[in-house]
Parts: C-alpha cells; structure tokens; sequence
C-alpha cells in the first residue's frame, strides 16, 4: 500500500495548481499529471488583467509558471502525461497513463476544456501544416502582418481575438451565424469601436478555400436567412466558438450533462465518492481562472476532509 498516493491531481491550469497547492500543504503529498498542455488554456493566452493581485496584469504562461512554482513549493510532485484510463471498480482507484500506472485513494480531475471546431473537412489538416487556420490568435497572430483574416464566432472569444489580431492583421472580418451576439456589451462595443474590425453578420462559414501554395485563400459564407453565399477572400482563419469540457475518459465514470461538464454537488463531489472535480470540466457558467482557482481551493479542502473521514 506505501505506493497508494492520498490523491492524483488529473490536469493543471489554476483549478488543478491551486488544489496542488492546498492538497500539498495539508500534507497529502499530491500528484499532478500535468496533460500535454501544462497550465491550460492560459498558456495560450497573453494578457491577463482580471486575475486579483496583478495590478498591471500578466502574462498568462507567467502566471502559470508562477502557479507551477508555488505548488511545488509545497511537495507537488508533477508528471506530464495523458491519462488514459480511471479504473474507479475497486479502491483504491488506479489512473493509468501513456507512460506510467498510479494507485490513489482520492483523484481531483481539472481537465478543463478545449476549443471547438467549425468541423469543415479541411479545418483541422489546414491547422496542423501553418496553412492559416487557427483556434488561437494569441499563439498566432503574429504570423499574419498586414493581412486579411476573419474571425468566426459571437461570444466574448471571438470579440477578444479580433481586437488582439488588429495589433498585426489589416483588417479583421467577424462572422456570426446570428445578428445577436453572445458577447458581453463591453467586449462587442470595444470590437465595434476599432476602425479595422468588420463584421458580417448572419453568416455561416460553410467552407474553407486554398491556393497553389496550399494555404487558405477564402472562406465560403451563407447567409441562413436568404441563403445566399459569398465566396469572401482572406489570408488566415480564427476559429472562436467557444469549448468542449475535457471529460471524454471520466464521461462513463462519474455524472456529467448533456455537454460533457461533471456535474458537481455540495461543493465538488462528483457522483463518485472520493472524486472531485474543479475548474472548466465543470463549470461552464464562469470559466475564469479565478474562479477556476476558487474551485481547485474548494476541490483540495473536500478532498482533505473526505479523506479524513475515511480514517
Ligand atoms: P461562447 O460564449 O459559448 O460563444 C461561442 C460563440 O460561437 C457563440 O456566438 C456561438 O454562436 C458561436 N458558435 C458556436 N458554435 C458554432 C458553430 N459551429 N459555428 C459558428 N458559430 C458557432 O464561448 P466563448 O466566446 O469562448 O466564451 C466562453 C466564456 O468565457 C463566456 O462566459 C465568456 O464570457 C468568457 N470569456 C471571457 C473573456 C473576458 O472576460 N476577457 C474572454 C473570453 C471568454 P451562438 O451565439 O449562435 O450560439
């Protein structure tokens, strides 16, 4: 049994480098299993300026690095992987990655959530070969100075990577499948404020062109309502509608909704005793690193006490 961890940390970001820190300093020892994309979604983000405590802002991986740093302060022991595999049928759970097989008695998941896709055939080869389809201007703006592109989506997303891209494109085209925007007043104002974001609006990207050399040349909009379709050229794509919770290895474990978030009661629990879940796999009300980091504290102190229950 000396190989039986108290608990495994599955995903970082701030929900999972926040239970790192709490669980650590309770003396649990965690194990953080890090994914492939340590500190989440904020490591493709630049400017953070509403987490509390940064008065000038930072930047995101900053602010990772500095989450990782604290946890380990504590005695976090941090591997990378993917899990691939929760064995939850006998206790203690085992959580089996592409390198390594762990036994623990208490499993934090805060898996987070990725970007979703328009799901065009082309979208994702044109991704991977730098053909000028991205789902991060953050990552990739800065390839495209001077240039065309269009940005496809109406939340705050899409809002946000068209004003950060106006730092680099010429001009930046926003298509919305709907003429209201999910967006917050604020963001959609600011958008609509700055002399080289347009927008067309309600458009649906129904397909993606390329030239000889490979790269994206156009997109193909329709309008849904008088269905005419317009062949609209551009150097680059920014896909922006939002995310997919991170839960396909835990969806047959514990409870999730109908999309794909854990659900959670009293706190953290899930429907699985001595699992908890934190951050964006299951939260898709607030999804901000705060709060994000509020329910990895809130994950570690359920945890703690659960375990204490359990003798
Ligand atoms: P979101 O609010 O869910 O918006 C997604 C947008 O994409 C919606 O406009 C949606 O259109 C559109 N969309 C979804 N699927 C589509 C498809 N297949 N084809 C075309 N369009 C599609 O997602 P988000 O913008 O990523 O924001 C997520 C959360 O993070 C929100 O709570 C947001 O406030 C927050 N956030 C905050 C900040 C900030 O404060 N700095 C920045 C970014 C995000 P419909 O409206 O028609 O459904």
């Amino acid at each position: 049994m000396s190989d039986v961890r108290e608990v495994i940390i599955i995903g970082s970001g701030p929900a999972g480098y926040t239970a790192a820190l709490y669980t650590a300093r309770a003396n649990l020892k965690p194990l953080m299993i890090e994914g492939m994309q340590p500190g989440g979604q904020l490591t493709i983000t630049s400017d953070v300026e509403n987490y509390p405590g940064y008065p000038e802002g930072v930047l995101g991986p900053k602010m990772m690095e500095d989450f990782r740093t604290q946890a380990e302060r504590f005695g976090t022991e941090i591997k990378i992987g993917m899990v691939t595999e929760v064995d939850v049928s006998r206790r203690p759970f085992t959580v089996k990655t592409e390198f390594d097989t762990f036994q623990s008695k208490a499993i934090i998941i805060s898996t987070g959530a990725s970007a979703r896709l328009l799901g065009l055939d082309i979208e994702k080869q044109l991704m991977s070969t730098g053909g000028g389809v991205s789902a991060c201007a953050t990552c990739d703006g800065a390839f495209f100075p001077d240039k065309e592109v269009v940005v496809v989506g109406g939340g705050d997303t899409a809002m946000e990577e068209a004003n950060f891209l106006t730092r680099y494109a010429k001009k930046v085209t926003v298509f919305h499948r709907r003429e209201v925007f999910r967006a917050s007043k604020i963001m959609l104002e600011r958008a609509e404020k700055n002399p080289k974001i347009e927008f067309r609006v309600p458009a649906v990207v129904e397909d993606i062109l390329t030239g000889e050399d490979g790269r994206i040349s156009a997109v193909v909009a329709v309008n849904p309502e008088t269905k005419e379709s317009e062949e609209f050229p551009c150097e680059g794509l920014f896909v922006a509608i939002g995310h997919k919770p991170n839960s396909d290895v835990f969806k047959d474990i514990v409870d999730v909704d109908e999309s794909g978030y854990i659900k959670v009661h009293d706190g953290t629990f899930t429907s699985v005793e001595g699992i908890f879940a934190a951050g964006d796999i299951s939260d898709k009300k607030y999804r901000q690193a705060v709060t994000a980091a509020g329910m990895g504290c809130m994950a570690a102190i359920d945890c703690e006490r659960w375990l204490e229950s359990q003798g």
